[in-house]
């Protein structure tokens, strides 16, 4: 163990189990399996982050966090399916089932917590962002290196009670998200940080108090400092968990979209159905979340990312480029300018340029090419894409209203609907009746 069991003092931050709502159920069966053996075995062992809060506001929490005086490798050695996982600070992976529960030894990291012993427990880069951070501490000092006072309740298996020492129950019943510490030195340690507080305001419908936010916009760019594959995943937890839209919106408020899509930000300032269009599209996938449908970062990527390939793709358009070649090379040149501040892995680029490559295809619907663009795999997310555009007031020939009679229509009317289409006769790979002549020949 590397703490030494609560002091007295912690006594006073204890909310005992009759004295709140929380109840044992609201924990996975994983959960409570991974608290109870680390408790067996003489270890503190507490839930904590959006596992406390989120059922305290009634909302189901996303995953299950628990934090333990117990070392790494002594996390590892009691639990067969565990990984120790970890770069800037090491935490231990453990599998049950499907779940995966995140467990963290206690850890002191930040200035801010209020005892500092003096010893050098961290090191701050040029810009004041960690660069060392794993030194072991008590579960005050967990508690002060955390991010939001509501996301440093502890939940603790021993006597089920509530352990807050940075007043983040009272900031819970008032519905404020409040970053612990000095907000500046706190953004600087990690800007992340930032993006988080965003995420989390939207998500529980809380106001960012009014300290936490003020920096943000002035400090947004600091985001270039983190690492483009951080960012990935950060975007991909903003956009695709059930409040994009919503979040979207606080990103442009606070400069943070601007730090992460600068050249996205600039085309969608200036035009008012790029706006709509990311903003449906945001609300689209919202709604998907909510009736259990999947959200992939393909599609979302392929929205984000539009205003940049689209500026491109007129301007070679406007150079002479015919529109195929024209469309791949814009394609390539927007995700390749967007890697630096948001790395997109290359498993999802080539699905992304597949939807906008599919674009002009789906608007020219060539007769001998409808088929086999109905079987291409990115079909779906092409046309759903296609909709999106000219929802948003692009024209676009009434593309997506032909495309959605089309997969409604059965093959008399998928055959007449071709037939309408300008251009030459289809080559029919498949027999085809002959419409009645309408009695004006001899
Ligand atoms: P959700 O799971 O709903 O996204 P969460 O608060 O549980 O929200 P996680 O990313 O699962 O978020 O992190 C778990 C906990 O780890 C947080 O509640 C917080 O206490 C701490 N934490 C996460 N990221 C940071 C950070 N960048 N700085 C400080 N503490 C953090
Ligand atoms: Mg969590």
């Amino acid at each position: 163990m590397v703490s030494k069991s609560e002091s007295p003092s912690d006594l006073q931050h204890v909310i005992p189990r009759n004295e709140h709502t929380l109840s044992r159920s609201i924990l996975s069966s994983a959960a409570l399996k991974v608290l109870q053996r680390l408790s067996d075995a003489g270890y503190r062992a507490l839930l904590v982050g959006g596992g406390v809060r989120d059922p305290l506001l009634d909302i189901k929490p996303k995953d299950f966090d628990v934090a333990t005086d117990a070392t790494p490798e002594q996390i590892h050695g009691l639990f067969k399916r565990s990984r120790i996982i970890g770069r800037r600070f090491q935490i231990v992976h453990v599998r049950d089932g499907r779940e995966i529960i995140e467990v963290s030894t206690f850890r002191a990291a930040s200035e801010t917590k209020p005892k500092q012993s003096g010893k050098d427990l961290f090191q701050l880069g040029s810009t004041g962002q960690i660069i060392r951070d794993n030194q072991f501490g008590s579960i005050e000092e967990d508690a002060f290196r955390r991010d939001f006072t509501v996301n440093a309740l502890y939940y603790d298996i021993k006597d089920f009670s509530l352990v807050d020492y940075t007043g983040g129950l009272e900031d819970l019943k008032q519905r404020k998200l409040k970053i612990i510490g000095d907000p500046l030195q706190r953004y600087r340690e990690d800007p992340v940080r930032m993006i988080r507080a965003i995420r989390l305001a939207s998500k529980l419908a809380f106001q960012l108090d009014p300290d936490t936010a003020a920096p943000i916009k002035e400090n947004a760019r600091l985001l270039r400092d983190v690492s483009p594959a951080r960012l990935f995943e950060e975007v991909n937890k903003l956009f695709l968990a059930g409040y994009g839209h919503e979040t979207y919106h606080m990103m442009l408020q606070y400069g943070l979209f601007e730090a992460m899509f600068p050249e996205a930000d600039v085309q969608i300032r200036s035009s008012e159905s790029l706006q709509l269009f990311i903003s449906q599209a945001l609300i689209n996938s919202d709604n998907r979340v909510e009736q259990g449908k999947p959200v992939v970062p393909a599609f979302l990527f392929s929205v984000l990312l539009w205003p940049q390939a689209s500026q491109r793709y007129q301007q070679l358009l406007g150079d002479g480029e015919p529109p195929i070649p024209a469309l791949q090379k814009a394609s390539q040149a927007a995700i390749a300018a967007q890697q630096t501040y948001v790395s997109i892995p290359r498993r999802f680029t080539q699905n992304i340029r597949e939807i906008w490559e599919l674009q002009p295809r789906l608007i020219q619907r060539r007769k001998n090419r409808i088929f086999p663009l109905l079987e291409h795999p990115r079909f779906r997310a092409a046309y759903d894409f296609l909709l999106l555009r000219e929802q948003s007031g692009e024209q676009l020939d009434q593309a997506g209203s032909w495309w959605t009679d089309f997969q409604d229509a059965n093959r008399e009317g998928r055959d007449s609907l071709i037939d309408a289409l300008p251009g030459n006769k289809r080559k029919r790979s498949k027999p085809r009746r002959r419409k009645p002549k309408n009695g004006n020949s001899p």
